[in-house]
């Protein structure tokens, strides 16, 4: 079937510097890269490389052609990605010699995605598909809605963590996905355990120590240990465990072989430096043997 995923499309700007630079400081970069990020687009990139069908939504500015392009030549479905006038969404990076960085970030286009194209974009959404969302935009409860109300199963990353947009996406969801850190702020923020929510499936990602899927229809806990790499970069885990999560889920697979799958994925992704760029595909989690 096909996934819907409404998300950000970022261009991450990275710069190497010698040191990151204090208030006022002015500091000469040794190199920038452009590399294709964003919690949505690293999230349709990694269900794409899991060998799902994927249609992006979300909006890029005009400068944010070459973004569309790279999540087609990945396998995206983008003709659901809006050109707006504002500026692209951009995270401007700073990474040391010791590996510490500092990230700012620009939401832009991703913030006026245009609620009158949601209909259009979800017209063939129907029971089977899935309508993925993260919190970077500001069309994830209007299109929550709508995919609800076509039958489609709601899957969905509460990060980076809000308290109002989770409240607001709760009566929506069937599978929400958390880090521990976002899994503590909820429990403190809605005073409920992760198993009273009223969602049905909630996976809490918890880095090196692996992922904890409960079931709430039957109360049961299931962690999935992490398997053991060297990690180098840990950027975007959380997004490609997500996005081959929702991708074996919509093929059918069982919520632990799913998860299995989605623990392999990440784990190669954080011995990789980069982003939605070097997502792991398929053959290549094969052939790590991890
Ligand atoms: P990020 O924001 O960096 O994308 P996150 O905080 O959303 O990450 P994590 O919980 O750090 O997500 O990691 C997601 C998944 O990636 C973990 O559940 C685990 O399967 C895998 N993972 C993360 N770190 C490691 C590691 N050091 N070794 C093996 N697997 C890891």
């Amino acid at each position: 079937m096909t996934i819907y995923n409404l998300g950000s499309v970022n261009a991450d700007l990275v710069y190497r510097v010698p040191h990151l630079p204090g208030p006022g400081e002015t500091l000469g970069a040794a190199s920038l890269t452009h590399g294709l990020g964003g919690k949505g687009a690293n999230m349709s990139v990694a269900a794409a490389r899991a060998a799902a069908r994927v249609v992006h939504i979300g909006a890029v500015g005009a400068d944010g052609a070459w973004m569309v392009e790279r999540l087609l030549e990945y396998g995206v479905d983008t003709r659901n990605i809006a050109t707006v006038s504002e500026t692209s969404g951009h995270a401007i990076i700073a990474v040391d010699d010791a590996g510490e960085n500092l990230i700012l970030i620009h939401g832009g286009a991703n913030r006026a995605v245009p609620e009158a194209a949601l209909d259009a974009a979800l017209a063939d959404a129907g029971p089977g598909d899935t309508f993925l969302t993260q919190n970077e935009t500001n069309a994830q409860v209007a299109a929550a809605r709508r995919a609800k109300a076509r039958g489609c199963r709601i899957a969905y990353a509460a990060a980076p963590f809000d308290a109002a947009a989770v409240t607001e996406m709760l009566p929506f969801i069937d599978l929400l996905v958390l880090n521990a850190v976002e899994a503590e702020q909820l429990v403190a923020a809605t005073g409920k355990d992760l198993g009273s929510l009223g969602v049905d499936d909630v996976v809490v990602t918890r880095g090196g120590e692996g992922a904890r899927w409960i079931d709430a229809r039957g109360g049961e806990v299931t962690d999935v240990p992490a398997l053991p790499v060297s990690a180098v970069d840990t950027t975007g885990a959380g997004d490609t465990f997500t996005g081959y999560l929702v991708a074996g889920l919509d093929r059918g697979m069982p919520m632990r072989q799913a998860l299995n799958l989605a623990s392999r994925a990440a784990a190669l992704m954080v011995t990789r430096s980069g982003t939605a760029d070097v997502i792991p595909d398929l053959k290549e989690i094969e052939e790590s043997r991890l």
